[in-house]
């Protein structure tokens, strides 16, 4: 099979309609690896990574991206960062008792729904929106709907080896073309893509089946991977943040202090002597 672990984008050429395919495939049993999430939440959580995935097209500078849902319902959080170099990661947690549901307002309760873009240079922007929707495809319509005025389309499919994720979005110059029902026209193609189908072909084929009447331009694919962003430094950080009296008091009881990183599972220790070097503390005597 073709295209795993990709990001595709493509354009609707007379249209101003954009589009984007992405999958993920080692990548995401690699960014699920040890946690034996319940299948609910795997899925909801591929889901969420392919949409953080998808939005790097968005990006118009090098940086990252992260969605995060925070709710009061069984599921806590949902969240999911990636790259311009299309690298992610994502992390949920939730209670033991799960419904069985896959509605989103049922799972998270009252929420709220973060879009947060992180550039290498410049200003960070986060935009938020409350979770007024059944599933994540909505809510994420709703944000540029809300944010950017821009008519967008998802639609996801997950299975428990990969998760998969369409975009369609209206480009500005939309407005000034004559065939007003493009964008209606397309989404309904889109709307008839099945999830078996989905994983079952690559985005090619899938291109030519939906959209055969369209001219379509597919772009390069690029390579989709997971990585952590945490590092021993970020660690350190933290513990700095944390202060020096709350890090001296852990010292009392244990002999390093230890940090876990939620979303790969690293595990980092700093003795005695580095948190006294990173609060500046001398040698006694
Ligand atoms: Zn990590």
């Amino acid at each position: 099979m073709q295209d795993k672990d990709s990001f595709q984008k493509f354009l609707f050429d007379a249209l101003h309609i954009r589009g984007e395919w992405v999958r993920l495939n080692d990548s995401f049993s690699q960014a699920v690896k040890d946690k034996n999430y319940p299948p609910l939440i795997e899925s909801l959580l591929g889901e969420t990574a392919v949409a953080s995935v998808l939005l790097t097209g968005t990006l118009k500078f090098e940086g990252r991206l992260s969605i995060h849902a925070r709710g009061a319902g069984p599921v806590t959080l949902l969240t999911a960062e990636a790259s311009h170099q299309k690298t992610f990661r994502c992390l949920s947690h939730y209670q033991s008792d799960l419904p069985d549901s896959n509605d989103l307002q049922e799972l998270l309760g009252q929420a709220q729904l973060a879009i947060t873009i992180d550039p290498v240079n410049g200003q960070r922007y986060q935009g938020i929106v409350p979770l007024e929707r059944h599933r994540l495809t909505d809510c994420l319509a709703h944000y540029f709907e809300l944010s950017e005025q821009l008519d967008s389309f998802f639609m996801f499919a997950t299975n428990e080896h990969a998760a998969y994720g369409l975009m369609l979005q209206k480009l500005p110059g939309y407005r000034e073309i004559e065939d007003q029902d493009a964008w209606e026209r397309i989404v309904k193609l889109a709307e008839t893509l099945g999830p078996r189908e989905f994983a079952d072909n690559d985005n090619a084929t899938l291109s030519h089946r939906l959209f055969h009447q369209e001219d379509v331009t597919l772009f390069d694919p690029e390579t989709v991977s997971f990585a952590c962003t945490c590092s021993r430094e970020r660690s350190l950080a933290s513990i700095r943040s944390l202060g020096k009296d709350e890090a001296l008091d852990i010292l009392e009881s244990e002999p390093v202090i230890g940090i876990d990183c939620q979303f790969c599972n690293a595990h980092y220790e700093f003795d005695r002597s580095e948190i006294h070097h990173l609060f500046g503390i001398g040698p006694t005597h």
